[in-house]
């Protein structure tokens, strides 16, 4: 094959191995230093809000978003079904049980409507995610959340940069939870932050992501030996500072990253719009996407497994799209939710991410146009 084009690729480079050696000349390389305060101060731009907490990842900074919270054991969480596994997962791990709940069939998000129907006198709240990327509807959810005293956590794992009707995804909901692995929109590999506009909120989760005590930082030039004593099941749940010297270069870059995935996607709608056999993604003019991923819809008549493997054979890099959770069966007896269902069995996701060329973006969309078009894909 002469061309082969990545399913995802992160963009890291110079930039970031000379941030990486200014820690190791600092000799903080743990978590919660210098490097973690300055990339929460910077990072709280990009949120629109003042309270940020840099952690070890998205399914951390969504399980100390249940704790500062109050979960509880036996209580009741909202979830949109179609995700990556590390929303509901998170629940559990505060010992409440994920409800999920079907998704609108264009854009993938928790459908408001079916909210309500969901809610029982265990519910205490709703995690929205931003499938790929794109918001899901807050001012909806809110409403129906502040209608039952709920509260919305926003699972924005691929939504860093995200704006909603003009609002920063970070200020959209009570918590908000990012990843930056290394599949995500800027990434240190591993990583995660947790944006809230309530401070107390914040702190707390800021307690509870260091075993339960203040960051040693806030010990450092005390003029007495303060011992701290332990009240609260904490765990380690940091980023280290090495990560985050990653992460503010990436913040820096954040803007033009998010051009070049809106160039490739651009790139695919003039290229793919017209192909009867597949839907493209759904970008909706109230709210920017970020295309953390390129998601297609397959029709019903082609087989997407054989598609997926064509796709691979000509060197084009390519998945199933996430997951339908209530469908997996750690989360033991969930509603039929036929939207999340259908998409789960129909989507395939294309190559995105920074690194695109318009070569690159033209050898995918020729590619899938002879496939889809060929027989043999048929079922
Ligand atoms: C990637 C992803 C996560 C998990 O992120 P980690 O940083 O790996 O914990 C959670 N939710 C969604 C929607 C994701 O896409």
């Amino acid at each position: 094959m002469n061309h082969s084009v990545a399913l995802g690729a992160p963009t890291v480079g110079q930039e970031e191995l000379d941030a990486v050696r200014e820690v190791f000349d600092s000799g903080w390389l743990s978590g919660a230093g210098p490097s973690c305060l300055a990339f929460e101060k910077e990072f709280a731009a990009v949120a629109g809000v003042d309270n940020v907490l840099s952690t070890s990842n998205c399914g951390s900074a969504l399980h100390l978003a249940q704790l500062a919270l109050g979960v509880r054991p036996g209580d009741e969480v909202i979830v949109g079904d179609y995700t990556f596994p590390a929303t509901g997962h998170s629940v559990m791990w505060a010992g409440a049980k994920p409800v999920f709940v079907d998704v609108r069939p264009d854009i993938w998000s928790i459908d408001p409507e079916q909210i309500e129907a969901a809610i029982t006198p265990r519910t205490v709240g709703i995690i929205a995610v931003d499938p790929f990327g794109q918001p899901a509807d807050y001012d909806e959810i809110n409403a129906i959340a502040r209608k039952h005293g709920l509260w919305v956590i926003e699972d924005a794992a691929c939504a860093t940069g995200a704006t909603y009707k003009g609002r920063n995804v970070g200020s959209l909901a009570d918590m908000t939870a990012y990843s930056f692995h290394g599949r995500k929109g800027i990434t240190s590999g591993e990583g995660g932050a947790l944006a809230s506009a309530r401070a107390e909120l914040i702190d707390h989760a800021r307690k509870l992501h260091t075993y339960g005590i203040a960051p040693a930082i806030t010990r450092e030039g005390a003029a007495d030996l303060p011992i701290p004593s332990f009240d609260e099941l904490g765990y380690n749940y940091r980023m280290s500072d090495v990560q985050a010297a990653i992460m503010r270069v990436q913040v820096r870059r954040l803007p033009d990253l998010l051009l070049a995935r809106q160039r490739a996607a651009d790139g695919y709608l003039a290229q793919l719009g017209d192909l009867e056999q597949i839907t493209l993604p759904t970008a909706l003019d109230d709210r920017t996407h970020p295309w953390q991923s390129y998601v297609i819809t397959v029709a019903p008549e082609l087989d997407r497994g054989a598609v997926a493997m064509a796709l691979r054979a000509a060197g084009v890099g390519c998945n199933f799209g996430t997951y339908a959770s209530h469908l997996q069966p750690l989360y033991g007896d969930q509603a039929a939710l036929p939207v999340s269902a259908e998409i789960f069995s129909r989507h395939i996701a294309i190559p995105m991410h920074a690194n695109l060329t318009e070569a690159d973006v033209a050898y995918v969309s020729e590619t899938l146009r002879s496939i889809v078009s060929d027989s043999a894909v048929r079922r």
